[in-house]
């Protein structure tokens, strides 16, 4: 993208519901994608290359970990800020977010919550820096949407266990130094645990060939015979329900990065529909135009509302996994729609790199599967509001 002219849609005045931090908090974020993302971005994603010189500055605006208490070296932002990083951060790219997202969610919250002391003072202020990166390994090959039935599995040898097993679609895999995996004990009970790399007989190798999120490093986990150290392990948390609190935490930065997608290309829409003339007038005097236009940001403040309204309830400790998957299935949709309207507004110019649209369309591919897929996020309401699950 040459040059980044990005104003942010506000129509329902929502900035005055937000603290004087998190306008500060967010306006930082978005002043550093302006700078350092925006020049660059297109050009990794084209290159599928992740751009790893970002890290350092992600840590610096608070991006890893924000509402991890600075005790642990977080930044100990609350909720609505940690919404309002991913937002902006998803404005530059998905990818970048989803960087962000792994390492803050997905890594540093697991540790937080369910490591020993040792664990968080030794992992948790370098990864708030990016002096250390990680990853999450819970997909396999055969067992995405239902996680409950891995193979990967681990046996009690004294004072280590033996790890076995495949994890894919692991994003920052090929470039993690850490990796919090979850693997079966003997029992058959999901237990989590540190792997890192340099263990013998564990290998990231990375995933080629991605038309979504190019500018984010995908692979595999491969765990042959690794001995990891029993005091890599998280002593008390069992079963999916260790798995799947990151991923509400995860989800719920996510609803919120969909909209910082949905008004990058809504913008971008609404700034060419004004200068794009055809039939001797600007293409935003059509009727048709108006429609997308005016649908567009009426998707993206209903989503604002409801996703402000949900971070108010998470810092609140109120927050339902339900609600949360209402939010990202609703969000990640809305933006995904955007995008494609937008495309249309742009023509032809809307499938070239000059414009953010179709990267975002594309990467929005992802987001709308991984994390719990739009169909099982429907599920779960369904679930939720009748007491029946569909899928379980
Ligand atoms: C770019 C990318 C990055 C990722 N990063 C990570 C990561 O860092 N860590 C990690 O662990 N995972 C990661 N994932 C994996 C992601 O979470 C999974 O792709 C997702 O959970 C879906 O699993 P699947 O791809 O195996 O699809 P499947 O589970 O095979 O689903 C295929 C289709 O079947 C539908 N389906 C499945 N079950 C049902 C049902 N009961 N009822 C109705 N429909 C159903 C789904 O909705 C979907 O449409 C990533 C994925 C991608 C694409």
């Amino acid at each position: 993208m040459a040059t980044d002219n990005f104003q942010a849609p506000d129509y329902y005045l929502l900035d005055e519901l937000l603290t004087d931090e998190q306008k500060l908090v967010r306006d930082t974020v978005r002043a550093w994608v302006k700078k350092e993302v925006s020049p660059i971005i297109e050009d990794y994603a084209q290159r599928a290359e992740f751009p790893k010189q970002l890290i350092k500055g992600l840590g610096e605006v608070g991006a890893f970990g924000p509402y991890i208490p600075q005790e642990y070296g977080g930044p100990g932002l609350d909720q609505v800020s940690y919404g309002l990083i991913m937002q902006e951060l998803e404005r530059g790219d998905s990818g970048i977010r989803s960087t962000a997202s792994v390492q803050s969610s997905l890594v540093m919250y697991p540790i937080y919550a369910f490591g020993t002391e040792e664990q968080k003072r030794k992992y948790l202020p370098k990864l708030a820096t990016g002096e250390l990166m990680g990853c999450f390994g819970l997909t396999e090959p055969d067992h995405g949407s239902n996680p409950n039935g891995m193979l990967s599995n681990f046996k009690d040898k004294g004072d280590h266990v033996v790890l076995n097993g495949a994890k894919m679609w692991i994003s920052n895999s090929p470039f993690a130094d850490i990796a919090v995996v979850w693997a079966k004990d003997e029992q058959g009970v999901i237990r989590g645990m540190i792997v890192e790399r340099g263990m013998a007989g564990f290998t990231t190798p990375e995933t080629h060939g991605k038309w979504s999120l190019r500018a984010s490093a995908t692979g595999e986990l491969v765990f042959d015979n690794v001995k990891v150290p029993k005091e890599n392990l998280f002593p008390d948390i069992k079963g999916l329900k260790g798995p799947l609190s990151c991923l509400n935490s995860a989800r719920y930065g996510i609803s919120w990065g969909a909209i910082g997608a949905a008004m990058d290309c809504y913008d971008s829409a609404l700034r060419y529909s004004k200068e794009r003339i055809q039939f001797g007038r600007p293409i935003g005097g059509f009727q048709l135009t108006q429609k997308k236009l005016a649908e567009m940001i009426t998707e993206i403040t209903k989503a604002q509302m409801l996703t402000w309204r949900l971070g108010i309830l998470k810092n609140e400790n109120r927050a339902t996994p339900a609600q949360i998957s209402m939010a990202k299935r609703n969000n990640v949709h809305m933006a995904l729609t955007i995008a494609r309207e937008a495309r249309q507004i742009h023509g032809g110019m809307g499938i070239t790199g000059e414009y953010p649209i179709m990267r975002h369309m594309m990467n929005l591919e992802s987001v709308i599967t991984y994390e719990g897929t739009h169909d099982i996020h429907l599920l779960i309401t369904g679930y939720d509001v009748t007491g029946i699950s569909a899928f379980e």
